[in-house]
């Protein structure tokens, strides 16, 4: 099967979340998937954050990483991922930070200030530095049934899932199954 980059692969609410979660279950080595693994799914993912990002509008056109920036770009990737992940979990630290920010600047020293278009790996560089400095840390949250990092921008704060209709119908459908089940076994 074909992958492709779909709107729910932009439920992160912000670029650099959404570049976090390219690895799908990043903490079960037997089923983890890096969709960046792929080159051609690391170009494709500019065109499909141009038209599906939270933040598409502060960005506008991104264009591909180009391959001498690749390894920078995963390196924020992971950073982005782990200081994230710990500031939801409460258990930061601030060498998890620093490494975050170290990544984000060497990222934007390689781009002209305001180059349109913006090329992918800048515009996560500044969604994260943007995260780290002025994002109200209790609307970053963690998707209770796919582990994703996502950016709950509800004006209540109130979101549970990355994506209500993926994985909050995953949840209710796997809860009613054992539900049933119960029912049956009693
Ligand atoms: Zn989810």
């Amino acid at each position: 099967m074909t992958f492709s980059w779909t709107p729910h692969r932009f439920a992160g609410g912000a670029l650099a979340l959404d570049v976090a979660n390219s690895v799908v279950l990043r903490f079960d080595p037997a089923r983890r998937i890096d969709r960046y693994a792929d080159p051609a799914g690391l170009d494709g993912f500019a065109d499909a954050a141009t038209r599906f990002s939270a933040e598409n509008v502060l960005f506008g056109p991104l264009e591909p990483v180009l391959p001498e920036n690749r390894a920078a770009f995963l390196h924020l990737r992971e950073a982005t991922d782990r200081h994230f992940r710990a500031e939801v979990l409460g258990n930061s630290s601030s060498q998890w930070l620093a490494d975050l920010l170290d990544a984000a600047s060497s990222i934007i020293r390689r781009h002209p200030l305001k180059s349109m278009p913006t090329a992918l790996d800048a515009a996560a560089a500044r969604s994260a530095l943007t995260l780290a400095t002025s994002v109200d840390p209790e609307r970053l949250k963690i998707c209770p049934n796919c582990q994703w990092l996502f950016l709950d921008r509800s004006r209540n704060r109130s979101r549970t899932w990355c994506d209500m209709t993926v994985c909050g119908n995953r949840m209710k459908a796997s809860r009613h199954y054992h539900r049933q089940k119960r029912e049956l076994s009693a």
